[in-house]
Order: structure tokens, then sequence, then C-alpha cells
């Protein structure tokens, strides 16, 4: 690992502190290949000169600075995953960890699995709700920006805004008792708009909104889900989180409550396995993100035994990534992760791949358009000048075969180098 090179050197003169910092040295990064995203390209032999936490150049390495060289890698834009649980665990899908852990030992869980996910290439990640972990999520992307502890730039949605009965709820327990819930349950406009000032005021970056219920709410004949909020609900939600220059997810299967959120304004759409062509038309209309999460609808997913409800649910996600391709919807990388194992995030360009898109299409969906949904085009999503130095490097060619992208050899977030990898190590 390379420390931080910018180092502060605190002065005390007459009483008062003055922090100098050093000028950043230049660490110049050599290898084969270099993924160009906006090109969808690759360019051979890149050399990039990396300033503090920025790139500041592509060639012309300036004289003094550091060489890392990484020989037959292919440089490739550090990675983004848009749908992410940093504060769940796989086994928390069966037992509620509201009721079973505590909001420290899952702030510890988190810890570690932001890690393993910068590990895999994922330098920046949407966390899209904590589950109950209450603002873990917060503190955890405050103690990354701070270097407290390694992992990816996170943009948090802490809680997430629900209905009694819907999604979210804990399920089965007496009514006699009162239970912390992993959401909150916002069952009136006022409640939703209240909701989202106290996330903000602690620290939210995102508002999350359940627009539709969960799978155990489906209608097992038409598949039709459970639509939590009405389109002036959706249309208060996304009013109060513009008023604090916030962006609104939502969760949303299909149906009636996924046409309220697109026609609310919401600027993305999370699972969306049976949005009809009418709301895809409207998301394109609406500039709409969709993000489909792939992974934790597939039984490989392992989060219960495989049945023909599931199946189903599998081959309609199936049906609307194509017609979402067809149709020219803004699809970006998200996973669900957290629902399984963190760190393997990256199988889902295997599905984005055999659903119908090709490698550089499922590439941009996990850099460059996932930087437009965040907003944060200018800083995140390519290697090029002014961009935050955010670099991996893969073993093999991924615009060839997509499985090169699991093969991730060196992470850099930042400037900083978290994983150099021997190239014979196999993962
Ligand atoms: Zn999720």
């Amino acid at each position: 690992m390379i420390k931080k090179l910018l180092i502060a050197v605190a002065v005390v003169a007459g009483g008062v502190t003055l922090t100098i910092a050093q000028a950043p040295r230049s660490i110049v990064i050599r290898a084969a290949r270099l993924l160009d995203p906006v090109a969808g390209r690759m360019v051979a032999n890149p050399v990039v000169v990396v300033s503090g936490d920025r790139i500041q150049s592509l060639g012309a390495p300036p004289a003094g600075s550091t060489t890392i060289d990484l020989g037959d890698l292919t440089l490739v834009p550090g990675l983004i995953d848009a749908h992410t649980h940093n504060l769940l665990e796989p086994e928390d899908e069966i037992t509620p960890p509201v009721l079973t852990k505590s909001q420290a030992y899952r702030a510890i869980e988190g810890v570690s699995a932001a890690k393993k996910n910068l590990e895999a290439g994922f330098t920046t990640m949407r966390d899209l709700d904590s589950e109950g972990a209450g603002f873990a999520d917060v503190a955890l992307r405050d103690a990354i920006d701070k270097g407290v502890v390694p992992g990816p730039r996170l943009f948090v949605a802490t809680y997430a805004l629900t209905i009694t009965a819907g999604h979210m709820n804990n399920a089965g327990f007496s009514p006699d008792i009162t239970l912390p819930e992993p959401a909150t349950l916002t069952d009136s406009r006022d409640a939703m708009i209240a909701e989202i000032r106290r996330e903000v005021k602690y620290g939210a970056d995102w508002i999350k909104l359940y627009a539709t219920g969960t799978l155990r709410h489906v209608n097992r004949e038409t598949l039709e889900p459970l639509s939590q909020v009405s389109l002036d609900d959706v249309k208060a939600v996304v009013a109060e989180a513009a008023r604090w220059r916030k962006d609104v997810a939502a969760h949303a299967y299909g149906g009636v409550g996924a046409r309220n959120a697109v026609e609310g304004g919401v600027r993305s759409i999370e699972h969306g396995w049976i949005l009809d062509d009418e709301t895809l038309k409207l998301m394109i209309q609406r500039g709409t993100f969709w993000c489909p999460t792939l992974s934790v609808f597939r039984p490989e997913a392992d989060i219960d035994k495989p049945t023909d409800f599931s199946r189903r649910v599998v081959e309609s996600h199936k049906r609307t990534f194509q017609n979402a391709m067809k149709l020219g919807v803004k699809i970006v990388f998200g996973t669900d992760v957290g629902a399984f194992p963190h760190g393997t995030n990256n199988r889902e360009f295997s599905y984005m791949v055999e659903y119908g898109m090709t490698p550089i299409e499922a590439i941009r969906s996990a850099t460059t358009r996932a930087a437009e949904l965040l907003r944060m085009e200018k800083d995140l999503g390519s290697i090029a000048a002014g961009r935050y130095a955010d670099i991996i490097a893969v073993d093999g060619d991924p615009l060839q075969n997509i499985e090169a992208i699991k093969k991730v050899r060196f992470v850099m977030k930042g400037g900083i180098v978290y994983v150099r990898r021997p190239m014979t190590s196999d993962q």
C-alpha cells in the first residue's frame, strides 16, 4: 500500500496553528491497455499521471515521479455499484438484523463489507438503505472519507420510507410487542416530508422510497406488485428531497407503483423486474434511470430455494431487460449486494451480457452511466484528466471476454493504492 502523498505539517506560530500541505508528488501508472468507456475502445500502452487524488493527464510523465508498471494488465475506471447494502449480510435475509444484532455490531460488519467491495474493484457505491442500522451508513461513509477505514466512496440513503404493512416491516410478530422496524413507516405525506428532513439532518445523500411492496406482496397469478404510493405522494417526496438538493431512488417492481414513481419524478427505479413497455417509454421521456439488480433475483444468489414463482420473476426480469435495452432506457449497474456476499458484485456483469448487453455496454453501466446517475460525471466514470484517480487493473481484455472484469489485480481510489495482487494469484 502506498501511503498518502499529502503530508500535513502543523506549525505553531504565535499561538496560531497553521497547516502546510506538501505539494503532492506524481504517480505514473503504465499498463498494456486502458479501457476508455466513452469512446468504447482500448488504448494501447497508456501512461496515466496521478497527482494527489486526481488524474493529472494521460501521457508525458513529469520528471521525478514514481512509476507503477502493471505489465500486461488492462486499466479500467473504478467500478460503481449503484445499489448496495453495506450494512446487510446474507444471513439477515432470514433473520431480521434489527432483532438479532446491535447497531454497533452491524457497523463493524459494514467496515468489513466495504473493504471486500473495494477490493473487488468497486471504488464507488450508492448504499440504498441501512435496513435498520440507524445512521451507520453515514458513519461508514465519513470514516472512509477520512481514511479511518478502507472502502468505496459511498452515497448513502440511511432509512427508507415505507408504509405500515408494506415492504421493510417486521412480519409475523405479536401486535402486543413493539419492535424496531427496518425502515420508517410513513403513512401520510406529512410523515414522509418530516422523515426526509430527519434523514437530511443526519447525513443522507439520497432518499429511498419503497414504491411497491416486496415479493410476499406480489400476486402469485398475475405477478402484480403491491403499489405503496400514489402519484401525489411521490410528487411530494420528490419535491421535498429536491428542496435539499437530494434525489430519490424508488424500489419498484412494476405496475401502478412503478408508474407513479416515474411520473412523480424519481431519479431511479430499482429492480423493476416487471416494468411494462408503457412505463419504460415514460422513463425514456422523463430521463429516469433503471437499476435492475439482476443478481439478487437469480438462483445463484442462494437466498431462497428456487420455486416456480422465483423462476417466473427471473424470466420476467430478463424480458424487461431486453425490452428496456431495445427502447433505450438508461440502465445502471446495481446488484443489491449484502443480500448475497460482499465482494461478489461483479457477477452482475455476466448476467447483463447473458441477457444481451455487449461487454462495453455492461462496463459503461458501471462507469459513465452510473456517474451520470450520481451527477458526478465530471469526477467519476472514466480515466481522464481532472477525474478522481479511481483506477483498477484487470487480467485480460474485458471487451473480448467480460469475465476478465472479475480478475482484479490492482485497485487505486483517490490516488491511494489499496490492492496490488501478483499476476499469478487466482481469485
Ligand atoms: Zn436493495
